[in-house]
C-alpha cells in the first residue's frame, strides 16, 4: 500500500474533519468550511464528503488538503503524522500547516464558484431534457431539450474534474472557466431559469 491508500484505509472522513475542528451533528452533518453555509449542508461519510450547497466533494485525503490549502501527498503526510500512522519519520504538522497562500485561496473561491454554477447548472440540463423532451415525432424540438442533449456530457465532465481531477487539472480547468466568461453565461442562465 503506498501512502494515500494507507491513509485512507486508516482515517475515516468524521474522524480526520473531527481532529480538524468540524463537529458534526447526530446526522454526521457539519456547516460547510468550503462555502457560506448557515445550516449544516456538508454529510461526512466513513470514505466521503459531500456538500448539498456548494458540491465541494471528496474523500479524507482531499478534505485535509482543502482545509489547509496542501497539496494531496502533504495532506496524506499531515493525516498521516496526526493520526500516528508512520511515527518512523512523521512530518511535522506544523511544518505542513503553513499560511494559505493568497493565490491559491483566490483559486479555491473560483473553483467554488465555478462547482457550484457547474452543479446548478447540471441539475437544470438533467431538469430540462426530461421536461422538454420531444412530445411526437415531428421534429419540432424546445431549444431546452437541445442544450440539454448538447451539453449534458460536457458539463459533467467538466464537474468530474472539479470532483476528483489533480490540483493542476483543476486549476486549468478553472482557468478557462473564468477567462473565456463561460462561467458567467451559465449562471446567468441558471438565475433566468430560477
Ligand atoms: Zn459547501
Amino acid at each position: 500500500m503506498n501512502l494515500f491508500e494507507t491513509v485512507k484505509a486508516s482515517v475515516s472522513v468524521p474522524d480526520a474533519a473531527k481532529m480538524y475542528g468540524l463537529q458534526p451533528n447526530r446526522h454526521g452533518m457539519v456547516r460547510c468550511p468550503f462555502h457560506d453555509d448557515r445550516h449544516p449542508s456538508l454529510k461526512l461519510n466513513e470514505d466521503y464528503y459531500y456538500c448539498f450547497g456548494c458540491g465541494a466533494a471528496g474523500d479524507v485525503i482531499d478534505l485535509t488538503a482543502r482545509l489547509f490549502s496542501l497539496r494531496p501527498y502533504e495532506a496524506a503526510k499531515k493525516l498521516a503524522a496526526d493520526f500516528g500512522i508512520d511515527p518512523d519519520k512523521p512530518p511535522s504538522a506544523a511544518a505542513l500547516a503553513k499560511p494559505k497562500h493568497p493565490m491559491i485561496r483566490a483559486f479555491r473561491e473560483d473553483e467554488r464558484y465555478c462547482q457550484r454554477v457547474l452543479c446548478d447548472y447540471l441539475h437544470l440540463l438533467e431538469d430540462w431534457k426530461v421536461r422538454y423532451a420531444p412530445t411526437s415525432m415531428d421534429g419540432d424540438y424546445d431549444d431546452r431539450f437541445v442544450e440539454a442533449c448538447q451539453m449534458l456530457d460536457y458539463v459533467e465532465y467538466l464537474a468530474d474534474i472539479l470532483t476528483v481531477g489533480t490540483l493542476e487539472q483543476r486549476a486549468a480547468t478553472v482557468k478557462d472557466l473564468m477567462k473565456d466568461g463561460m462561467i458567467g453565461g451559465l449562471d446567468e442562465n441558471e438565475r433566468i431559469a430560477g
